[in-house]
């Protein structure tokens, strides 16, 4: 299955496409953590991408297209792929229809994260301490199910403006793909083992296997 997780941050996303990736047994590519890898190793490419990562800003499509290609090329990803955090905008989703052409193939399913906005402030607002104060399952928010975060780019302005890039950026998308007949909406509130049934479940018809 070629599948694409949409949701704004703190809504649970990083989590969910772990779960989910290894139930359909597919590589979950996640752009934010190819990224975050290539910024701790000091790559060029994360030395191009620290600066708009840490702004909480788009990394530019050209970097993050490029890097999209590699690794969609990779063996495992021939056979399908989750993607979590790509596209992150139109010119991004256009671009990936294109390349999947390239490939003869198209997405199946692009699923959308969907949280109250009350709900991704409240997530963002309890933390937890590692050593202190560590949560029952590790990364996982005991309060409100969502994913933890121990991150440069966690700056409650950085959050802010996560939030506000999401929503005039990436929210596109969901017109975007609902035309292309693709777009499945998930309630992604409540308990994560919860959320990752009502995922697996909304998937089952789109799967081809
Ligand atoms: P979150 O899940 O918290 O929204 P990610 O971990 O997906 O964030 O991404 C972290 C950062 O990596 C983004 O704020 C952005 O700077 C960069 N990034 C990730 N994916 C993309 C993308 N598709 N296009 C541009 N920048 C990206």
């Amino acid at each position: 299955m070629r599948l694409v997780l949409v949701g704004p941050p703190g809504a649970g996303k990083g989590t969910q496409a772990q779960f989910i990736s290894a139930h359909l047994s597919v590589p979950q590519v996640s752009t934010g953590d190819i990224f975050r890898a290539n910024v701790s190793q000091g790559t060029p490419l994360g030395k191009q991408a620290r600066e708009f990562m840490d702004a909480g800003d788009l990394v530019p499509d050209d970097v993050t297209v490029a890097m999209v290609h590699d690794r969609l090329a990779d063996e495992d990803a021939r056979k399908g792929f989750l993607l979590d955090g790509f596209p992150r905008n139109v010119p991004q989703a256009k671009t990936l229809d294109g390349l999947l052409l390239e490939m003869g193939t198209v997405l199946d399913v692009v699923l959308e994260l969907v949280v109250d906005d009350d709900e991704v402030g409240r997530r963002c607002g309890h933390s937890w301490h590692v050593d202190f104060d560590p949560p029952t399952r590790e990364g996982i928010c005991d309060n409100c199910g969502g994913e933890l975060f121990q991150r440069d780019d966690d700056q409650p302005e950085t959050i802010r403006h996560r939030l506000e890039v999401y929503y005039v950026q990436t929210a596109p998308l969901v017109g975007f793909y609902a035309e292309q007949g693709i777009l499945v909406g998930l309630d992604a509130m409540g308990p994560v083992d919860d959320v990752t049934d009502r995922a697996i479940a909304s998937l089952r018809p789109f799967s081809r296997t």
